[in-house]
């Protein structure tokens, strides 16, 4: 069997976006969706609870809710990621405070590393990205293929 080192993944030319902000960036983040309210129509978007309504109600854009960050939205967030289901992230978290869920928020930024998807957490960063050629094209992500890791460690476990 051949064991191949990496897997690619399409991110569409319409991109699943998934907004979350923290309480302090909130009005960062809508204010950033309404000025590029253009080119984010064309896409899916998606967020944490507080976040998504927010915007949907500032913009009027369709934005799918999941829960409250605090409750588990950004882990929900995080496990659309590992299904494939999001492929963009626009994450503008605090710097300066603390949270009840720092440890989800980190395992969402980790886990958005894994699957090598364009994440930003800042608004200068998601400007860069919205203004990519990408953002009107395909884009093949390479992913580490852990299933070949598997393959490795179960031949190793059966030696
Ligand atoms: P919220 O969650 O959009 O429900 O406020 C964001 C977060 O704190 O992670």
């Amino acid at each position: 069997m051949i064991l191949d080192e990496y897997i690619p993944f399409t991110i569409g030319k319409q991109k699943r976006i998934a907004l979350i902000a923290h309480d302090s960036k909130k009005k960062d983040l809508s204010d950033w969706v309404e000025q590029h309210k253009d080119i984010l129509k064309n896409h899916f978007l998606c967020g944490t609870g507080t976040t998504a309504k927010l915007i949907s109600e500032k913009t009027n854009l369709p934005v799918r809710g999941y829960s409250s960050g605090p409750l588990g939205g950004d882990l929900q967030i995080g496990s659309r990621i590992v299904e494939g289901s999001v492929d963009f992230v626009i994450f503008f978290w605090d710097p300066l405070e603390s949270q009840p869920h720092d440890p989800d928020v980190k395992a969402l930024l980790r886990i958005a590393v894994v699957y090598n998807i364009p994440i930003a957490t800042n608004r200068a960063t998601a400007d860069f990205l919205l203004s990519s050629t990408f953002m009107e094209t395909e884009y093949e992500r390479i992913i580490a293929n852990y299933n070949t890791t598997i393959e490795k460690r179960i031949i190793e476990f059966l030696k």
